[in-house]
């Protein structure tokens, strides 16, 4: 391998020739302390930023061992050392000045979530960092002077500071590997307990604002009804209690701005791991839960949505339904099949975000539209069947309709952000009010077919396939638009790439 004096050299040879020349630094070079790799250079100054890492072996790095050998620990330890690492690499980028991209340096800034990120990783024997960095140019020649410095003098102190243990308050180090034990054994446990999701006392679920994932101050804290509430003892974190969400139909109630959302935001958000001080970081929720939601507008390609949509006008079939641009209630139907199909066992669904027609008919608009005019089978007639034909338990937030109250095993109030169990108070009153007319078909028509993508890629002259990540938006591939704006639970721009 080439080593740090000849790629001085090299730099010494390069500098003032055109930008292309930048290609020849392709590779490995091996420093004092790590190996630094030129995985792919940019084709001029204003192009995205070229690929850069930093590969230390894994006993050099010196992290623990027993630290990083559970998925979940070794996941929160990147974490970790990513966090530490791109806030000192940001304090070294721009420092270059020049045309373009000169001098950039970035990588990937975690939010509140702790998530397995291509940014870090403790794979492989050796700690991997990826990030991206500007190659300094005037104009358009090369200014290796400037990459020079940010190269020799810059990012070796960052390296040091960051990506060794013995930088770290073995303390802090400590702390992080503790709390994902905890967590963990909080996510074992909820499938032993019969639970779908578990938040604790003292959880702190709203947000700072609508655009910022951090916890609210003076929020007011959750506390746990009495009947919900759940012991746990935490590895390392001791006793725990909080609220249990069973395992079927759960229904959580309540007045305009009490905290249904919040708290059903926090749910969808617990099939994560938070950081320490995020206030849902006991909120954890079983892994294969799903948002889903209305997306009118959305496209749906050959699925079987004849569970919940018949007969569409024209006699169109929807056993193998295909549409550019779905309607609420066709989109939600959709998401459904596409939550049973992924394999989901909670399904998560807001009224602020379904199509109503979808959720819920009344027996007013029954007399009025005939069932033959129309094409839904409302959700609420659905909801228990799913459950105890397919075990996938449903949690909704419904507060504008009664009807799933004949259906739910759970009924969880929210007044002014505190949940109140208020099952009993609802069963002596259900006899006053028509139950909806719940389907008992033995669902075995249920396709479980795996769709793929047939949209024929186009490959470049060079063989390679026209990617392209648009934040947490969603990607394209070739021309093909992916768009995922809607998809809630996708919390980072590496999980899209
Ligand atoms: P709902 O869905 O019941 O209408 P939301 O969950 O949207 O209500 O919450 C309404 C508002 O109250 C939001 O601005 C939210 O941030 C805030 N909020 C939610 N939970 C709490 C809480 N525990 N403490 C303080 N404010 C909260
Ligand atoms: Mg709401």
């Amino acid at each position: 391998m080439n080593t740090e004096s000849q790629l001085q050299q090299k730099l010494n040879e390069i500098d003032h020739k055109s930008y292309p020349a930048y290609k020849s630094l392709k590779g490995s070079w091996k420093f004092r302390n790590f190996i630094l790799t030129f995985d792919h250079i940019q084709g001029d100054p204003f192009a995205s930023p070229s690929d850069v890492s930093i590969h230390i072996p894994f006993d050099r790095a010196g992290f623990p061992e027993a630290f990083c050998k559970a998925y979940h620990t070794r996941t929160a330890m990147e974490d970790l050392i990513l966090r530490t690492f791109s806030r000192e690499l940001e304090r070294i980028s721009n420092k270059a000045g020049g045309s373009g991209k000169s001098g950039l340096i970035t990588t990937t800034r975690p939010g509140q979530i702790i998530a397995e990120r291509t940014a870090m990783s403790l794979r492989g024997g050796e700690l991997a960092a990826r990030f991206r960095m500007g190659l300094p140019a005037r104009g358009r020649t090369i200014d290796a002077r400037s990459l020079n410095k940010m190269v020799f003098d810059l990012l070796p102190g960052v390296v040091e500071k960051t990506l060794f243990y013995k930088s770290y308050n073995p303390n802090q180090v400590k702390a992080v590997y503790e709390l994902a034990k905890d967590q963990q054994y909080i996510r074992e446990k909820l499938g032993e307990m019969g639970l779908s999701a578990f938040i604790a006392d003292g959880s702190v679920l709203p947000r700072e604002s609508g655009v910022s994932d951090r916890p609210m101050k003076n929020a007011v804290p959750f506390f746990s009804p009495e009947s919900l509430k759940v012991n746990l003892t935490l590895p390392h974190h001791g006793q725990i209690e909080g609220m249990g969400i069973p395992n079927g139909v759960t229904l959580i109630i309540g007045g305009g701005f009490h905290g249904k959302s919040t708290l059903l935001k926090s749910v969808e958000q617990g099939v994560y791991n938070h950081i320490k001080g995020d206030g849902r970081e006991f909120v954890i929720t079983e892994n294969s839960a799903m948002k889903l939601r209305a997306e009118d507008g959305r496209a749906v390609t050959d699925l079987d949505i004849s569970l919940f949509i018949h007969d569409l006008p024209g006699g169109r079939k929807t056993d193998a339904f295909s549409t550019k641009d779905a309607s609420g209630s066709t989109s939600q139907a959709a998401a459904v099949i596409e939550c049973l199909e992924a394999g989901a066992k909670t399904m998560l669904i807001d009224e602020d975000t379904s199509a109503t027609n979808f959720l819920v008919r009344d027996e007013f608009m029954q007399k009025i539209v005939s069932a033959e005019k129309e094409p839904i089978t409302p959700f609420v007639t659905r909801v228990r069947q799913i459950y105890e034909r397919l075990g996938v338990s449903t949690v909704l937030v419904a507060g504008s309709s009664g009807s799933f109250f004949h259906v739910a095993d759970t009924i969880i109030q929210m007044d002014e952000y505190r949940p109140v169990d208020v099952k009993e108070k609802v069963l002596p009153l259900l006899n006053n009010y028509a139950a909806p007319e719940c389907m008992n078909d033995a669902l075995s028509e249920l396709s479980h077919g795996r769709r793929f993508w047939a949209g024929g890629v186009k490959r470049d002259k060079n063989d390679r396939l026209k990617v392209r990540v648009n934040g947490k938006d969603g990607f394209s591939v070739d021309r093909n638009q992916v768009d995922l704006r809607l998809v809630e639970q996708i919390c980072d721009t590496e999980q899209v790439a």
